[in-house]
């Protein structure tokens, strides 16, 4: 492995944990609705269960674990909506004894990372294990303060989110290709610069493909985009590297009737999917890859009738024999919904933070494990 993953510390670099209180930081940012009688319930506790493997290695170890983990965005003020407290009985259940923190984000200290909140959170504590790799590009209070005075170490889950990433940026198995999709352009376009270094082709659908199609000149009706990223989009469209953008469209014209449309989009017209054509053309490319990153739907699936795109995408990636690994929180939504993620060989926790570890090959979480007092 690379450089920037073996001088961060692992589990096994804490030393004897028998007795020791260990602070894990956690992401349990899980997703909740409100119920009919207004009580706040998980509705998929995937994030606990993947923090279980490291909570378990340390109490089995005789370590007594504390965890800490945000919830939602609550302002730096306690915000009932955003309690730990449902995510705690969880906790409980599959992880009797194990003790939670409240939500760190209710504290401004945590975001601002000011020492005050992080001498709070490492009080009585001997250890530090960070487990939360869907945080790890935050350089808040509870990512980056504890390793600052404590021995400390990656956990499980982001010891094997770095191993998966860093296998991706460094040395993928070719064809490598990028599906990229999802609302968020500007959030995505670094790592879609940095990709067109490793990747042998990008294939991009969801609303990002029609700040591209505008960049090309095609008429794209009111479908989503961002017009101040055009420009870059054709920048991008001009290097050597294949983008390969939807032939067809689907979604709404100017009178709300389903259509689907060639490249070129009636004013009025609204696309809210990649077409059939598209998505078997995608299909292709990623069934005759070796390596396959993809993040961010094809389209507004959690509308049936926009699913197609993303669910013949999430079948390719279910049925090719490459390396595939989803990074995106809607992504992986979909997979689910599909019962097709177990099917993959890397689910990632983190959205935001797979993509920035790919772009930037670091994240300021890592960087202040490997600077613990326990590092090598
Ligand atoms: P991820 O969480 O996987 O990184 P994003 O958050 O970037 O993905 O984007 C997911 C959202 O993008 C979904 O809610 C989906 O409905 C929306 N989306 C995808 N394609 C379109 C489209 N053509 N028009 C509007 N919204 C879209
Ligand atoms: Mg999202």
């Amino acid at each position: 492995m690379t450089d920037v993953y073996r001088d961060i510390p692992t589990l096994d670099d804490l030393g004897d944990v028998a007795g020791k209180r260990v602070l894990v930081r956690t992401d349990f940012n899980v997703p909740m609705e409100t119920s009919a009688s207004g009580e706040r319930v998980i509705t998929d506790d995937f994030r606990i269960r993947a923090a279980l493997p490291t909570i378990n290695w340390l109490t089995e170890r005789g370590a007594s674990v504390v965890c800490a983990s945000h919830l939602g965005r609550p302002k730096g003020a306690p915000e009932p909506k955003y309690s730990m407290e449902p995510v705690r009985r969880r906790l409980a259940e599959l992880a009797p004894g194990v003790e939670l923190l409240e939500n760190v984000r209710f504290h401004a200290g945590e975001e601002a990372n000011d020492p005050a909140f992080v001498a709070e959170l490492v009080a009585d504590v001997d250890a530090f294990v960070n487990d939360a790799f869907g945080a790890a590009h935050r350089a808040h209070a509870s990512i980056v303060g504890p390793p600052r005075t404590l021995p400390s170490a990656m956990g499980q889950l982001l010891q094997r989110e770095v191993e998966v990433l860093l296998h991706l940026r460094h040395r993928p198995k070719h064809p490598f290709v990028a599906v990229l999709g999802g609302s968020k352009i500007s959030d995505k376009l670094g790592v879609v610069e940095a990709l067109l270094d490793v990747v042998d082709a990008l294939v991009i659908g969801g609303a990002m493909c029609f700040t591209f199609m505008a960049a090309q000149g095609l008429p794209i009706g009111d479908s989503l985009f961002e017009p101040d990223q055009v420009d870059t989009c054709r920048r991008l469209l001009a290097q050597a590297k294949p983008i390969h953008l939807p032939e067809d469209i689907t979604g709404v014209d100017a009178d709300g009737n389903y259509v689907t449309f060639g490249r070129r989009l009636p004013p009025g017209a609204k696309g809210f999917d990649i077409g059939p054509g598209s998505a078997a053309a995608f299909s292709d490319i990623i069934m005759d890859s070796r390596t396959v990153f993809w993040n961010g739907p094809m389209g507004m699936f959690e509308d049936e009738r926009f699913a197609n795109g993303t669910r013949t995408v999430a079948q390719a990636m279910a049925d090719t024999k490459a390396f595939t690994v989803v990074g995106g929180g809607d992504s992986a939504a979909a997979l689910a919904q599909f019962d097709l993620d177990d099917r993959i060989d890397h689910v990632s926790t983190g959205g935001g933070a797979s993509l920035e570890l790919l772009e930037l090959g670091d994240l300021p979480g890592l960087d202040a494990l490997r600077k613990a007092p326990n590092a090598r």
